[in-house]
């Protein structure tokens, strides 16, 4: 069966000595509240911390992640991080097609699916980002969207590959605006992916991937959107922050 899976995006945020006092904080929290052997923890901090990160990993069972990856292989990208590079460091996951690098950065579902070969050319698990804006929910395009942005990045791979990716619905109107999705809404999107995932590669494979929510989840709302049968964990931004909040999430199952 799936795993649940509770990912804390740093975004740009930390220090050096903050993102060594967060760690510090996970530590010592893992260390006080046991997580259930069926939640996987991932803590996904900037580029520069991701050494420290493992360091600290190897000792406390979470698993580390990266913000972002080269949709190249090598070679002249300045400023560019490959999954060669993180595959070398042993990072095990990768954000891919977070609505902000959409956004801000111009990432298509082409660049996605591009990255998603990348990460897993090198063994490194992606964890994929969709969802829709505002007016596209307001239209009703919010299953559209979707479907188009599952598609075009992921189906041209094939179930082997298909069975290391992870997914992150995360509609964009509730990404660090405090309003979060409510667990009727989260959980038709997530059904609605899982069912193209079925009719695409089989039932089987479909109830195999791990389908998280992210915006604005915390530990207020964790439980009654873990609780729905087709959401399997949190992409966390802001209260990933907090370890305390981060690791309350991880416990909402
Ligand atoms: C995110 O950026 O992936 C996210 C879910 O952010 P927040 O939890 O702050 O809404």
């Amino acid at each position: 069966m799936r795993k649940h899976i509770v990912a804390g995006n740093w975004k740009m945020n930390c220090t050096f000595d903050e993102a060594d006092d967060l760690i510090n904080g996970i530590m010592e929290q893992l260390e006080q509240k046991e997580l259930p052997r069926d939640t996987q923890l991932i803590v996904c901090p900037p580029f520069p911390y991701l050494e420290m990160t493992t360091d600290y990993a190897n000792d406390s069972y979470f698993a580390v992640g990266a913000q972002n990856v080269a949709a190249e292989e090598k070679g002249a990208y300045t400023g560019e991080v490959s999954a060669e590079m993180l595959e070398s460091m042993e990072i095990d996951y990768c954000i891919v097609g977070h609505s902000e690098r959409r956004a801000y950065y111009g990432e298509t579902d082409k660049t996605v699916a591009a990255k998603v070969d990348r990460l897993l050319a090198h063994g490194l698990k992606p964890i994929v980002c969709v969802g829709e804006v505002l007016e596209e929910r307001e239209a009703g395009r919010q299953l559209d969207v979707v479907k188009t942005q599952v598609e075009n990045g992921l189906f041209h791979l094939t179930p082997e590959q298909m069975k290391e990716v992870v997914i992150a619905y995360e509609p964009v109107w509730a990404i660090g605006t405090g309003k979060t999705a409510t667990p009727d809404q989260a959980q038709e999107i997530h059904a609605h992916i899982r069912s193209l995932l079925a009719a695409k590669y089989g039932k089987e494979l479909a109830d195999d991937i791990s389908i998280l929510y992210g915006g604005s989840c915390k530990p207020g709302n964790a439980k009654e959107l873990f609780a729905c049968p087709d959401i399997d964990g949190g992409l966390i931004g802001g209260a990933s922050l907090k370890a305390e909040d981060f690791i309350a999430i991880a416990l909402s199952f």
